[in-house]
């Protein structure tokens, strides 16, 4: 009783047109509310349905479908995972862009050999608009009361910085000596490729320190450190997704209003918005034993 869904031409051009009026006022209602924290909270979901594994602009499109969605998946793909999608159940659309090859003569080595044409509508399923099997549970809730535990998760990231990240080649987590900044609990220093963090804070803000010294690594580290407002919001909402998705205490986490940083303008908070989601996956990655995904290809392209 597959319900695999159809559209005609018609059809499908407005339902492109419904879903990126619903982006706009989406991303438009983020700029000038203080939904912020609950957008980095959307991102915080891990596995293979999450929502976070779409694009920042398709994660925006989801939530202004079903705000409270943090699982969603095509029909084949719940199928795939031993659930099925109720019957009835109105499925919400993320974007899908649709690429034609470039002609040949246009086309240097460099250059991607397909260009954007337009988009098509995927029509996907929330958690909640299935029944079946209960879905693998994904987050290793971390809890830094044992200093082995810490040290764990430190050492992975170091391994997956070390191994990944062409702009970190140390990581040095140590007691504060004379000559360090007194306003800093650690930082990332782009011409050495490390990052120190420092002992005299609680471990859980010595690994909020980390992850946002890696996030400027991850999304800054080959342009300048500390120049701009965004710069930090990009590192500090990371550190927030990562240390929340964790389990870790977020409360002493003071991230500014959107309106204050993305100057009331909807690209640079999209930017942003890809650019912390993207950090926050490698990150959360490198921390959780890996998993198959069938859909990475189709979700890669959404
Ligand atoms: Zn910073």
């Amino acid at each position: 009783m597959a319900r695999q869904q159809t559209y005609d031409v018609d059809q499908l051009k407005a339902r492109v047109e419904t879903a990126k009026t619903a982006l706009d006022a989406q991303l438009n209602a983020l700029l000038h509310t203080e939904a912020w924290t609950q957008t980095l909270k959307s991102m915080a979901v891990l596995g293979q349905t999450s929502i976070a594994r779409f694009s920042f602009r398709n994660l925006m499109l989801l939530v202004s479908q079903r705000p409270e969605i943090h699982h969603a998946a095509t029909f084949q793909a719940w199928r795939a995972l031993g659930r099925s999608v109720r019957k009835g159940e109105k499925a919400v659309h993320v974007l899908k862009p649709r690429f034609a090859k470039r002609a040949a003569a246009t086309q240097s080595a460099d250059e991607a050999d397909k260009q954007l044409v337009g988009f098509s509508v995927l029509p996907l399923f929330a958690l909640e608009q299935t029944d079946g099997a209960p879905l693998e549970p994904t987050v290793t809730p971390r809890d830094f009361a044992e200093p082995e535990a810490f040290a764990h998760t430190v050492e992975q990231l170091r391994n997956a910085a070390l191994a990944s990240c062409p702009h970190v080649e140390a990581i040095e987590v140590r007691a504060r000596r004379d000559g360090d900044s007194t306003g800093a609990y650690g930082w990332f220093n782009r011409a050495t490729k490390s990052i120190v963090v420092l002992t005299d804070a609680p471990p859980h803000q010595q690994f909020a320190t980390l992850v946002h010294e890696l996030a400027h690594a991850i999304l800054h580290g080959d342009a300048d450190h500390h120049s701009r407002a965004r710069k930090e919001v990009e590192a500090e909402s990371t550190a927030f997704v990562v240390c929340h998705a964790l389990g870790l205490d977020t409360a002493s986490f003071a991230l500014p209003y959107v309106a204050t940083w993305a100057n009331g303008d909807v690209e640079e908070l999209a930017a942003a918005g890809e650019n912390i989601r993207r950090a926050s996956m490698v990150i959360l990655d490198a921390l959780q034993p890996p998993q198959a995904d069938d859909e990475a290809e189709e979700r890669a392209a959404a």
